[in-house]
């Protein structure tokens, strides 16, 4: 199933618990501006989007992924799942995302530089702090962000490092970005286990992907007691029952190895880690990891999606079926667009914020988040599973806006 269709056939669920009218339901499954251009780098095309989804709550806020299998059906999938996420989060932003199509691996970086300044000459005029703001996603970062904000004054004539987030900390980013994702979903951890399995402590977790996401979130939670089991990343996983030496894989991968190459512990597959039983399975690499062709053999008691999208709908409702409780990418992910905004408003006052000051605050919103999302799973007594509770709460602060503003 396309990853859009997913989305339809959620808000369908949500127009059933909700009694949401047609008129509504559209208003929600279509983006209001979809732009696509070929960017045009030494006489070679790169497909290019940038999709505001919906803006009522504020200005488009979403991330540019830089992937081979960029397509609409995902951006438009991303952008909506940043709508959804900041109305959550209660951020003052729409949802939007980026993306173009090639592949970073094997591009060199002056190629680099000029497919993101290219994508800024494409898409500057749907660009700007009260527009839509973009970040890093997938193969994305702070040097990215850097020439991008260059670009993007070059074609306005003024400064404005309120346009983009996630950018290097001489440009006005925030110290915090770099495992704010991962702190993020570390807090929705600590909570959820304390909440649903009476413990957070000595707690067994298996992590897919161990990038940015994946590895900084092993580190904290190894710190704080969980016994991380298994890992993985796109060559494959490794498990040790007795607990992986996470310092060890950090300084593997930090030049630039695979996990399997740690010795001590046991090689297994990709698929292998999603079945294993663990108390806890966090999945932080890419869309439709779970799917109706595995869910079945999950053994997880809970999930924490830090990726965006990893399980798909029918799989979804296996896991409901099965009892395992899920921690929605909207609600565990939404660490990295709350320390953004961190970053926009202190571009924006020209305010230098207190770090400590800003951390205290991230963790007070994950938290807050997390309780609301769960007592509106309680409200709705086995009517709706922690995900479609979480998009009841976002999707009804987006229709609010959209009535104030006289749309419905
Ligand atoms: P990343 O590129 O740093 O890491 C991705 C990891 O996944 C890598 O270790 C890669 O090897 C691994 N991987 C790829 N395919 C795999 C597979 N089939 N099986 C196992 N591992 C596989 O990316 P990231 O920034 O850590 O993002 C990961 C996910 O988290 C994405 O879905 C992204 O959209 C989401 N996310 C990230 C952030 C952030 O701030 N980094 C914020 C919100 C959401």
């Amino acid at each position: 199933m396309a990853t859009f269709d997913n989305i339809i056939s959620r808000l369908a669920d949500i127009k059933a618990i909700e009694n949401l009218s047609d008129k509504e339901i559209a208003l929600l499954s279509a983006p209001k501006r979809v732009k696509y251009a070929e960017l045009d780098v030494d006489g070679k095309k790169y497909p290019a989007w940038r999709i505001l989804f919906n803006d009522a709550l504020g200005a488009g806020k979403g991330g540019i992924r830089f992937h081979p299998d960029v397509c609409e059906d995902e951006v438009k999938s991303l952008s909506f799942w940043m709508a959804v996420k900041n109305s959550l989060a209660g951020l003052p932003y729409g949802g939007a995302k980026g993306g173009v199509k090639f592949d970073p691996k094997t591009t060199d970086k002056a190629t680099m530089e000029k497919i993101s300044r290219a994508y800024i000459d494409e898409f500057y005029t749907v660009l700007g702090q009260d527009v839509d703001i973009p970040a890093p996603d997938v193969y994305t970062n702070a040097q990215i962000m850097g020439w991008m904000l260059d670009e993007f004054e070059k074609k306005v004539g003024h400064h404005e490092p309120g346009m983009i987030t996630g950018k290097p900390i001489e440009l006005g980013g925030s110290i915090l970005r770099g495992d704010a994702t991962a702190r993020g979903g570390y807090m929705v951890i600590k909570e959820m286990s304390q909440t649903i399995l009476g413990t957070n402590q000595g707690l067994k977790v298996s992590i897919q992907g161990f990038g940015n996401a994946g590895l900084n979130i092993a580190a904290m939670l190894a710190a704080d007691g969980f016994k991380i089991t298994a890992v993985s990343d796109s060559k494959g996983g490794v498990y040790n029952e007795a607990g992986l030496d996470i310092a060890q894989l950090v300084a593997v991968k930090t030049r630039g190895g695979a996990v399997q190459e740690l010795e001590s512990a046991q090689k297994i597959t990709n698929e292998e880690l999603l079945e294993l039983p663990v108390d806890i399975m966090v999945l932080a690499a890419l869309e439709n990891q779970i799917t109706v062709a595995n869910a079945s053999r999950v053994q997880a008691r809970c999930i924490v999606e830090l990726a965006n999208g990893p399980i798909d709908y029918a799989a979804d409702k296996v896991l409901f079926e099965k009892k395992i409780m899920v921690v929605p990418d909207i609600l565990a992910n939404s660490g990295g667009v709350i320390v953004s905004y961190f970053e926009w408003c202190q571009n924006r006052t020209g305010n230098i914020v207190d770090n400590d000051y800003l951390s205290e605050l991230l963790v007070k919103k994950m938290k807050s988040a997390w309780q609301e999302v769960y007592n509106k799973y309680q409200e709705k007594n086995g009517q709706a599973d922690l995900r479609l509770a979480a998009y009841i709460i976002a999707l009804n602060r987006i229709l609010a806006a959209e009535k104030y503003r006289g749309q419905i």
